[in-house]
């Protein structure tokens, strides 16, 4: 911990500790608003917490500070600040709440394994100190996870009858903050957060906080989700919303963007959309339920195959399949990849080649900006037929796939330099056609599994082989 202990006395009226974790945002956050119910003082405090921000890529890194710099401008508006701290969460919550004398705090529950001891030992430490300690299960979801269950267990494994379930549950009300009082207390100055953006290196465009994440909802919101069920899969359209990131770092309310979407947006295009939330949901609860999920199967499957030449082509999107390469080769330029292209690599690596889901969810973890424990596992289990797919042994064919999803090659030109001159569909699909000659002049590999029409075969014995969606 870097700073010193505040020299101010503690203010007469106790204050509440809302922490932030990943709920950085003002609008509709549960957490902010209790405790800074009935004028209450509050000390909003975020603790950069060490054992996350070592390991944390550059982009990400940038994405958080600029998201709590945005939270920081947005509480000086209500009258407030962001108190910064860094180190021990648990030690320096406990830290705050002695400087101001705050008889209680609040938190965001979550679902990972770490959040979850942190939880843990927070509420340990406070009932030591005779402080309350609130924990808000509807912040980062729409509904809480374990809030619906079915009868006799505590988490839904498949989604359809968890999604009807859903669907049903009322909204809960919109959070609100208008003013807010913060006693004096030391923090870190935003020159500390400046020098980790520079660690931090830029990966794709989109800038971190609650203020870029509200006005891409809102242009997302009026001008494209009405297209969304019809468009959603197309790889070259890139039309889904993005709002990812936003979501992760709880920059923006998922219960907001359903309440929005339905109320101003109905039909098709938002009934869709809300639906991808639910799966966002959906995994929530199970990762509430079962942590070890980040890293066990939960259907144990045979063996994975040893590859680690063929890992490597797939990470560097090199595998000789274009619709692949194209994938994994956006996910390196911008931190970022389609849905659509997330279950064709996935699919590929998993089932094509037989290798661990856990390599490849680490390698999607390295990259992505919006790597979430939850939805980044779960996804993969659900792929590689570990998880709760109920059609576990499905293979996506990345050929079929690239016909029905880049009819016109559009995505893999533009993500794979080395095709952009192939105007020819098929070509563009299986340069492989043309010739070895041709295609080792355009500097592109042969694939490194035998493709044809209806099958992916693992060659040299390797991987699952088999025809696919
Ligand atoms: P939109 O299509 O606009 O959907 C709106 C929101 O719904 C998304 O922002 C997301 O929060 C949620 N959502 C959409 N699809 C899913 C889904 N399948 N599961 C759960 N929530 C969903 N999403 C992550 O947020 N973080 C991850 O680390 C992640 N890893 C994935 C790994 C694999 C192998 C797969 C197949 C999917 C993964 N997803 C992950 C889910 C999904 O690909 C992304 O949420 C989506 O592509 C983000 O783009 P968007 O915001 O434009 O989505």
């Amino acid at each position: 911990m870097s700073t010193t202990a505040s020299a101010s006395s503690p203010t007469a009226a106790p204050s509440a500790v809302v922490l932030f974790t990943r709920d950085l945002r003002v609008h509709d956050n549960p957490v902010l608003t209790a405790g800074a119910a009935g004028g209450r003082p509050v000390v909003p405090l975020f603790v950069l917490d060490d054992a996350i921000t070592a390991r944390i890529p550059g982009g990400r890194l940038r994405f958080l500070v600029e998201s709590l710099t945005d939270l920081d401008e947005a509480l000086r508006k209500l009258g407030g600040r962001l108190v910064l701290r860094s180190g021990d969460v648990v030690a320096e919550v406990c830290q705050v709440v002695g400087e101001v004398g705050a008889d209680r705090v609040h938190v965001a529950t979550d679902v990972t394994a770490y959040a979850q001891e942190r939880e843990r030992r927070l509420a340990a430490e406070l009932d030591a100190l005779g402080v309350e300690f609130h924990r808000h299960d509807q912040v980062h979801t729409v509904q809480a996870p374990g809030e619906i269950r079915p009868g006799d267990r505590d988490y839904f494994s498949v989604f359809t009858p968890y999604w009807r379930r859903w669907a049903e549950v009322p909204l809960r009300a919109p959070a609100a903050v208008r003013k807010l009082r913060v006693p004096p207390v030391d923090g870190l100055e935003p020159a500390d957060l400046e020098r980790l953006v520079k660690a931090g290196e830029p990966v794709g465009t989109l800038r971190g906080g609650e203020t870029a994440g509200r006005k891409l909802a809102q242009r997302w919101l009026s001008r494209t989700v009405d297209e969304y069920e019809g468009i959603h899969d197309d790889l070259s359209a890139d039309a889904t919303s993005h709002l990812s990131p936003y979501l992760h770092f709880g920059c923006l309310s998922a219960t907001e963007l359903v309440a929005r979407a339905t109320r101003d947006h109905p039909g098709a295009g938002a009934d869709a959309f809300i639906r991808q939330l639910c799966w966002r949901d959906f995994h929530h609860q199970v990762l509430a339920a079962r942590p070890d999920a980040a890293h066990e199967d939960l259907r144990p499957r045979g063996e994975w195959a040893e590859d680690p030449q063929a890992l490597e082509a797939w990470t560097e999107g090199r595998t000789g399949i274009p619709i692949v390469d194209a994938g994994m080769r956006q996910l390196i330029a911008e931190g970022w990849m389609h849905n659509r292209a997330r279950l064709i690599t996935a699919s590929f690596l998993s089932k094509s080649l037989g290798i661990d889901w856990r390599a490849g969810a680490a390698h999607f973890a390295r990259h992505l900006l919006d790597a979430d424990v939850a939805n980044n596992a779960l996804n993969w289990q659900w792929v590689a037929g570990t998880g709760m797919d109920t059609r576990p042994n499905r293979v996506l064919n990345p050929l079929r796939q690239a016909a029905r999803y880049d009819p016109a090659g559009e995505y893999v030109r533009r993500y794979l330099p080395e095709l952009e001159g192939l105007t020819d569909v098929a070509e563009a699909h299986q340069p492989w056609r043309l010739g070895e000659q041709a295609r080792d002049r355009l500097g592109y590999p042969a694939p490194i599994v035998s493709v044809d029409g209806a099958k992916v075969a693992a060659v040299k014995g390797k991987g699952a082989a088999g025809a696919g969606a």
